[in-house]
């Protein structure tokens, strides 16, 4: 249903609107091989860009800063730092039950930060957890049983007992 809007040229103006539906798309050659990677070889790969030294994870097929092509494959570590987090407390489609934890990781040798779940957080008290995160603790990558070639086939999990020092908490 549409508002109505009042007689003020000022009033904003409300749209409702609804989107739901199914849809695929090309991943592009860079991102096929970054998830072909994941199922295949439960490794995280990136692309090293020859002129600002940054491996770019998920790998892609140019620089963003340089706007070169990246076609230099390499692996970058298993574990990172949490760089930056939400913790998600409304559900959302697609996603697992919230509350949940997504972050941007920094994974070892990467020059660039991935997006992903982050598990094993205790999440009983919300406002002490993302305290706990502020400290950007050190995660590591734990593949699932299956993967399927989605960035869904890992997730991040806390390092017990290891932070990076540097947070602001
Ligand atoms: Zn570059």
């Amino acid at each position: 249903m549409t508002t109505q809007p009042s007689d003020s040229v000022d009033e904003p103006v409300t749209i409702d609107g609804h989107w739901d539906f199914a849809y695929r798309y090309y991943a592009g050659a860079a991102a096929s091989r970054f998830f072909q990677e994941l199922r295949l070889n439960r490794r995280i790969m990136g692309t090293h860009c020859p002129d600002c030294d940054r491996v770019l994870v998920p790998a892609r097929g140019f620089c963003d800063a340089c706007f070169v092509e990246t076609d230099d494959w390499r692996e970058v570590g298993s574990e990172g730092r949490l760089d930056t987090f939400t913790i998600m407390t409304s559900s959302f489609p697609g996603l697992p039950e919230p509350p949940l934890v997504v972050a941007y990781v920094t994974l070892d040798g990467a020059g660039t930060a991935l997006l992903n779940a982050v598990e094993g957080v205790d999440l009983s008290d919300i406002d002490a957890a993302g305290q706990f995160l502020l400290t950007l603790p050190r995660v590591r990558v734990v593949f699932k049983d299956k993967c399927q070639g989605r960035i869904t086939d890992f997730a991040f999990e806390l390092i017990p007992g290891s932070t990076t020092g540097s947070g602001t908490a």
